[in-house]
């Protein structure tokens, strides 16, 4: 007997499925994943099936209504991972459904968009008469079909925008049978207007042979685990990578590979289609929601067999599925910053093991957690410590800004040495980046008679001076406001307010002053608004036309320039003073990643670490690129102070306009939280966050230290379910959080 009762999920309800009767109409229609149409309280509402019974306990079940005409939009070991996310990070379950899928495909009516397309037919071609007769009396409408022959088929919506050529333009082509047009789908391809070349993969070091040795060996094991490359930048990693997807599609496989946001550049896009061509997808923030849609569709379709895109990619429907590849596993935006909290390298390993393929996590600074597990044996680990061709790693140097600051009797933007190396590099026409992270001009817009700095009026922020308009800008919320002629303090009034602190547009003027011939560019968030703008600078960067580069960590990471031979960074401290006890390990990842953009081309490549603490751990380690000696220092204080990764930490923060109400709720939950927890748990605070106001929301948090989340996490969940928060206050829970912020 076919199943006769569905279990449904919607956004409507908060966290619980369900039971609707199939009406014999529907029997047979009715799929786990389906999109059923279902009466909800007085409404109509959208749900998911996520499982099919024969009966249910509840009595008096209303029927589904209708079922949507798509295919289903997860299977059995999709729910799974959905089920497994919402019980670990604590968050509903209609949440973790809708993070396994995008938007453009659980919206109602999501589905390819129909639209007019202009073919050439198969006959009438007009003369050279002809086509010169329309150039004069209507030109749009001859370029567009000037473009139509050389691309058979466009839609009219690329023609008109390419062209100006209105639809009734292109009704006239057709009248006359140049051309013929028809409304029909055409798969949205984000990537249609790039020229990529076809690559072969190179003949292997040897390194890169056991990298994939190993990968295929974990591939064809029984029970597939996770292996750990850890290879310098350079060393050849994303070839492995894309030669281990290739043995994923021999195998009759599909793969996934996820990078950083940031470093989803158009370069590395290049790459997987220049090798795999257009049987790869690619998933990004970037993307309209109908390129999103198409490139999902194509995806559970089978069409698209290699996926590359940031954290979401991870849950495409890629069946079945070889290969898990995570790059630059330790990057921090792979955790999902709303409900369900996520890390997309956590989950992938999970998504692995549910499914029983193999995972890939790839890093120059792995994440100090997954280095223990591969120390511990979870996961292999393999090491590549040579760069491609032998090219030699950067030569770092650490310039001790004391000194610097000690000689000119005043703090200096730029040492001696690194302007004479950017001398050099413009002598010899090679390329420099000099690295900052933090944008604006300057970073504190104090009095100095009363020493007042400017705060954000709605965030526990100072104001950040950007010297385009003159205004002052509050990097949280982005509010904007003139630069006070006086001290705003009533008391004082003083005139002669003074900027202090640097950022990138401070650099780039120092530079501009010092090097007035000097091609310069800067790429921080303030000038890359436009949609190509980023990889507008980039590829100017690229063609040679600059020949400086100044940025913040958007140059920091995944750029490959081989006439880059020189790195600056301004000042190394910034991160080491983060509230964090990540703080060193960030840093550390941060001046190595940002050296590795050093040298990638024929001549050796130099760096120059600017720095108040040349001898922290951090610093020292980022310039002798000795990984090994970073962790085992960090790892010492990380099990004193009972850190992760000897800890799990998770942060419950509470957020409201009202102070008071805010820091009450705070310490009620925490107060019965903490009666309920066993002896095993640590719970500190309640307290303000480093942030502790953000967009006029007051921010009070607590943590829950344990060696297993699974200590803490049932009384939290009981206490979440019980608790009424005050109206006005939000609670946001967030497992394994990697930001104390
Ligand atoms: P990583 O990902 O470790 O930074 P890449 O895979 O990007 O390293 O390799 C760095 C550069 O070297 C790229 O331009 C790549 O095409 C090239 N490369 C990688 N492997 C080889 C090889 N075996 N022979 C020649 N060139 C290679
Ligand atoms: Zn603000």
């Amino acid at each position: 007997m076919p199943p006769v009762v569905a279990r449904v999920i919607t956004d409507l309800a908060l966290d619980r499925e369900f039971d609707y009767a199939i009406p014999p109409e529907l029997r047979g229609q009715v799929h786990l994943g389906s999109v059923v149409r279902i009466p909800f309280g007085r409404r109509r509402a959208r749900g998911f099936v996520t499982a099919l019974l024969e009966r249910s306990d509840f009595p008096d079940l209303k029927s589904l209504e209708g079922v949507v005409d798509t295919p289903p939009l997860f299977d059995a070991s999709m729910l799974r991972l959905a089920r497994w996310m919402a019980d670990y990070y604590v968050a509903p379950f209609e949440s973790a459904i809708a993070a396994i899928l995008p938007a453009a495909v659980r919206r109602e009516g999501a589905r390819h968009k129909k639209q007019f397309i202009a073919r050439l037919p198969g006959e009438c071609t007009p003369t050279a008469a002809d086509e010169a007769a329309l150039a004069r009396k209507a030109p749009k409408q001859a370029a567009a079909w000037t473009l139509l022959k050389e691309h058979r088929e466009m839609t009219a919506a690329q023609l008109s925008e390419l062209t100006g050529v209105s639809l009734a333009g292109l009704r006239s082509l057709e009248k006359k049978k140049w051309l013929a047009l028809e409304k029909g789908v055409i798969i949205r391809d984000p990537y249609a207007r790039m020229n990529i070349l076809p690559t072969v993969p190179p003949p292997f070091m040897a390194e890169q042979q056991a990298a994939l040795e190993a990968i295929r060996d974990e591939m064809a094991a029984p029970k597939p685990g996770v292996v750990l490359i850890h290879g310098v930048t350079g060393s050849g990693k994303t070839e492995v990578y894309l030669a281990a997807i290739q043995a994923a599609l021999d195998a009759g496989k599909g793969a996934i590979a996820l990078v950083p946001e940031i470093s989803l550049t158009p370069q590395t896009m290049e790459r997987f289609r220049g090798r795999f061509g257009d049987i790869v997808a690619v998933l990004h923030s970037h993307l309209s929601d109908g390129e999103r849609h198409d490139e999902w569709q194509r995806i559970a379709a089978g069409q698209a067999r290699v996926v590359v895109g940031a954290r979401s990619a991870l849950f495409a429907p890629v069946r079945p599925l070889g290969l898990l590849v995570v790059d630059e596993e330790h990057e921090p935006a792979y955790k999902q910053d709303e409900a369900p909290r996520y890390n997309a390298r956590d989950v992938a390993v999970m998504r692995g093991h549910l499914e029983g393929c193999a995972v890939v996590l790839g890093s120059a600074t792995p994440s100090l957690e997954s280095y223990r597990n591969a120390r511990d044996g979870k996961y292999r680990l393999v090491k590549m410590e040579q760069r491609v061709d032998c090219r030699v790693m950067p030569q770092v140097r650490v310039v001790d800004m004391r000194i610097a600051t000690e000689k000119t009797g005043r703090p200096q933007l730029l040492s001696q040495e690194l302007i004479e190396a950017v001398r050099l590099r413009l002598d010899r026409v090679e390329q420099t980046i000099l690295f900052l992270n933090r944008r604006g001009y300057a970073t504190t817009v104090m009095c100095p008679a009363c020493g007042v700095t400017e705060t954000c009026p709605n965030c526990s922020v100072k104001m950040t001076y950007h010297k385009s308009g003159e205004t002052m800008m509050c990097h949280v919320c982005a509010a904007i406001r003139p630069v006070p002629s006086r001290c705003a303090n009533p008391d004082c009034r003083a005139p002669n307010i003074k900027m202090a602190g640097v950022g990138t547009q401070r650099v780039e003027m120092a530079v501009h002053k010092i090097f007035p011939r000097a091609r310069i560019a800067r790429m921080d968030s303030d000038t890359t608004g436009g949609k190509h703008s980023h990889a507008d600078i980039l590829g100017r960067f690229r063609r040679g036309e600059i020949d400086i580069l100044i940025g913040t960590q958007m140059i920091a990471k995944g750029l490959d320039f081989p006439h880059v031979t020189l790195v600056g960074v301004i000042q190394a401290d910034l991160s080491l003073q983060m509230p964090d006890f990540r703080a060193a390990e960030r840093t550390f990842q941060l001046l190595t990643q940002v050296a590795g953009r050093a040298g990638r081309g024929d001549i050796p490549g130099e760096v120059f670490i600017q720095t108040y603490t040349p001898f922290h751990p951090a610093v020292q380690s980022a310039r002798n690129a000795h990984f090994e000696n970073f962790f085992d220092q960090e790892i010492e204080v990380r099990r004193e102070m009972r850190y992760p990764p000897f800890t799990r930490l998770t942060t419950v923060l509470f957020r409201g306009l009202d102070e008071g109400a805010v820091a009450a709720c705070a310490k009620d939950f925490a107060d019965q939280l903490r009666a309920t927890l066993p002896r095993t748990v640590r719970l500190t605070g309640p307290a303000p966050a480093p942030l502790a106001k953000a967009k006029n929301h007051f921010r009070i948090q607590f943590m829950l230290w344990a060696s297993a989340t699974k200590e803490y996490v049932p009384p939290l969940r009981a206490l979440l379910k019980d608790f009424k928060l005050p109206k006005g206050v939000t609670i946001a829970v967030n497992v394994d959080a990697l930001s104390l912020t």
